[in-house]
């Protein structure tokens, strides 16, 4: 975001100090407040892929996510997740050509206890779940979308259920959750999905998700 050419009296190493604290002090707010979890958005990883394959633009932001993530303590960071997705405004996506298998090894790099990942629009869902499982470790949470807020038929119970069980298949239930694959409107312009489907996709997460539970025998 800052300029190549620079800003007068403002160097970019100030740039990313005041990033950096502004940042922190938002996730401490959160904390404070008694948030159970603060999600911090990093949509732009796939995206960063997509318009540097090299990785160095997604790295450098890892880099930069990381220097915020180190101010916490462990126990913070367990309250502390990513959310990636391949965007999702106005029913559209950014990103979604990229292959998870370019950004997940690096994204798990990150200093965050938990991760939220956009799977339920995925094609081939069961290749995004083998690479999670290739790099999990044992003190990540994996929480994987198991509704599409871009896709307009509104998910039944029975089908959340369904990609819970696959994907218990790949990560230990103990380290596993759901979410949905991004939010339902992004921004205050977005109207491409009404309220109500909004709310019914969220009770369909909730209930398939005690389906799959209740099957599994995991603890809610
Ligand atoms: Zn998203």
């Amino acid at each position: 975001m800052y300029p190549a050419q620079g800003v007068r009296d403002y160097p970019r190493e100030r740039f990313i100090d005041d990033l950096l604290r502004e940042h922190e002090t938002e996730i401490r707010r959160c904390l404070k407040k008694g948030a159970h979890k603060v999600q911090v958005d990093f949509t732009e990883a796939r995206l960063a892929v997509k318009v540097d394959s090299s990785g160095h633009l997604l790295n450098s932001f890892i880099d930069l996510n990381n220097l915020a993530l180190s101010r916490f303590s462990p126990e913070e960071r367990r309250r502390i997740g990513v959310h990636t997705c391949p965007g999702n405004d106005l029913d559209s996506t950014h990103s979604a050509d990229v292959d998870y298998a370019e950004l997940l090894p690096s994204l798990f790099q990150l200093k965050a206890g938990n991760f939220y990942i956009a799977l339920a629009g995925e094609r081939d869902r069961r290749h995004v779940l083998e690479i999670i499982r290739r790099h999990l470790r044992a003190d990540r949470r994996i929480f994987v979308g198991v509704v599409a807020p871009i896709d307009p038929r509104i998910e039944t119970a029975e089908d959340v259920r369904d990609r819970v069980l696959e994907a218990s298949e790949y990560i230990p239930i103990e380290q596993l959750g759901t979410t949905d694959d991004c939010g339902f409107s992004p921004f205050f312009d977005d109207t491409s999905t009404s309220r109500d489907t909004a709310f019914a996709k969220i009770q369909a997460r909730v209930r398939g998700t005690a389906m799959a539970a209740e099957l599994i025998g995991a603890r809610q």
